[in-house]
């Protein structure tokens, strides 16, 4: 079995889910005792957030390509950023290491088409659904249409992941919420929608249309490699 390198705490709240995933998912597969042998740099995810609404991407790019060379060090075969946000920063992370990074917009990609689903809806930090690094990823590589949420639907998304899942507390109303705006991309075209954000599963399980877990997907894409 191979090593896998995690950059995570971003937040733990998600981050706790791939630990567990990745494990039941080499157990399920492998059987025994086996469980998977990671190297975990977890993050205090108060600098990674201040630095995110700073926009200073350069200096998060510093952080993510250490803790990245770090885990090489140590040992990993493979490097995964446990969050979709911080995807903007992959491609510097890549070119900085002779390991290959999992990307988590390529599993969750791979997970769509499996399902024969070609439009959906993206669901994820105001950063991901603005910046072009994610949706540019699942358009012109996978030919993957995106809808995304209206603006002031943007922003209802984007504080709950803020102010609630990321601090662990998951709000009926807010799901409630969130159920609309699925609803409201539904009538646009969307057949799936991606949660986007690792936490996003935390609170949304179902939905009017399938459901793109990028936690769950990037976990199991982890566990495909290290047992290859
Ligand atoms: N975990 C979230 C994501 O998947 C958001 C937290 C972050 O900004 O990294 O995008």
């Amino acid at each position: 079995m191979k090593t896998i390198g995690i950059i995570g705490g971003m937040s733990w709240e998600s981050t706790i889910e791939y630990y567990r995933y990745i494990n039941e998912e080499v157990s399920r597969r492998v059987g025994g005792l086996h469980s998977a042998k990671i190297w975990l740099e977890s993050y205090d995810f108060d600098l990674i957030e201040k630095l995110q609404t700073q926009e200073n991407w350069e200096e998060l790019g510093r952080i993510m390509v250490t803790s990245a060379q770090k885990l090489e060090q140590a040992g990993a075969d493979y490097i995964a950023i446990a969050t979709n946000t911080m995807h903007l920063l992959a491609p510097q992370v890549q070119a900085n290491i002779s390991i290959p990074l999992i990307h988590i917009a390529e599993a969750t990609a791979n997970t769509a088409k499996a399902q024969g689903i070609n439009t959906v809806a993206l669901f994820g930090t105001r950063y991901t659904m603005t910046k072009p690094f994610y949706k540019d990823k699942l358009q012109s590589d996978y030919h993957i249409q995106v809808i995304l949420p209206q603006q002031a639907d943007q922003t209802v998304i984007n504080d709950i992941i803020y102010n609630e899942l990321c601090r662990g507390i998951i709000k009926d109303t807010s799901r409630e919420r969130l159920e609309q705006i699925i609803n409201e991309c539904q009538t646009r075209g969307a057949q799936a929608v991606v949660l986007g954000c690792t936490e996003l599963p935390l609170i949304i399980k179902t939905a009017s249309i399938p459901v793109i877990d990028t936690t769950k997907a990037h976990s199991l894409e982890i566990v495909n490699r290290i047992l290859q």
